[in-house]
């Protein structure tokens, strides 16, 4: 069986880590590109409703496959990959290789595993791919991992809801310790806003990333980076939160009262 591999990232269509992801898939299976015309990151699992969504069938390809330009977000493209111009069912939907590791709560805003959540949710098993360098980023070892993720899942050895973030160390492969499967790492909130005046004078803002306040536990995905361990979360769209129950529950009588006052 050849199995058919939706490959789409968020950032854009040109970046290097998507063709080197891709060079790797082709050699298991029948790869097509779904990517945005531009770099999506930080979008999470945003879907375009407001206006209509392009998609340019691209004729300089690095690579002999099918691929695709759209005017829209990581998201979007997955739809688009799988509703329409894969043309019939598409097996395994992977994302990136992402240039900088998702790990921890940034699954929530990464469009990267954006795209894999949303491969998820049509019920076709998806996979997350970043390396954790933003400079100089080493490709190779996670464009590898996940082929040889795609050949397991063609073999029958995976669970059919299979939705994974797997992170690599940027290291070459013989640097790499191991592959751990871990849980999402938990860091306080960093983000902080810059505040400029644009030419004219306006207050404008910019959002960014202060050095992360991690807590490095043993089991987690950034536990496994910090120790050159290829890390593999498997995750699930269901974030509902049990412990917290019982707590909410108990005020359900009041804040129905309140309701009706
Ligand atoms: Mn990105």
């Amino acid at each position: 069986m050849i199995i058919r591999i939706l490959v789409v990232n968020d950032d854009g269509v040109l970046a290097p880590g998507l063709w080197v992801l891709v060079e790797e898939l082709a050699k298991v299976g029948e790869v097509i590109v779904v990517a945005p015309d531009r770099e999506q990151s930080g979008v999470g699992t945003g879907v375009t409703l407001h206006h209509p969504v392009r998609a340019s069938k691209m004729v300089h390809v690095p690579l002999p496959v099918e691929a695709y330009s759209v005017q829209g977000t990581p998201g979007d493209c997955v739809i688009l990959g799988l509703q329409a111009l894969a043309h019939g069912p598409v097996d395994i939907v992977v994302s990136g290789i992402n240039e900088g590791a998702n790990l921890g709560s940034d699954v929530l805003v990464s469009g990267t595993v954006g795209a894999a959540l949303q491969g998820h949710f049509h019920e076709v098993p998806s996979i997350a791919v970043s390396t954790s360098a933003i400079h100089e980023p080493i490709f190779e070892p996670a464009a590898k991992l996940a082929a040889a993720l795609a050949e397991e899942l063609a073999a029958g050895h995976m669970p059919a809801d299979l939705f994974l973030n797997v992170n690599l160390p940027n290291r070459p492969i013989d640097e790499i310790k191991g592959i751990a499967v871990t849980r999402l790492a938990h860091r306080r909130p960093t983000g902080f806003l810059e505040h400029q005046k644009d030419a004219r004078g306006r207050a404008y803002y910019w959002l960014r990333y202060g050095k992360p306040e991690w807590v490095v536990e043993e089991g987690t995905d950034l536990w496994a980076l910090r120790n050159g361990i290829a890390s593999i979360t498997p995750l699930q769209a269901d974030l509902a939160c049990r412990p917290q129950v019982a707590a909410i529950e108990r005020l359900c009588p009041d804040l129905y009262r309140k309701l009706a006052s």
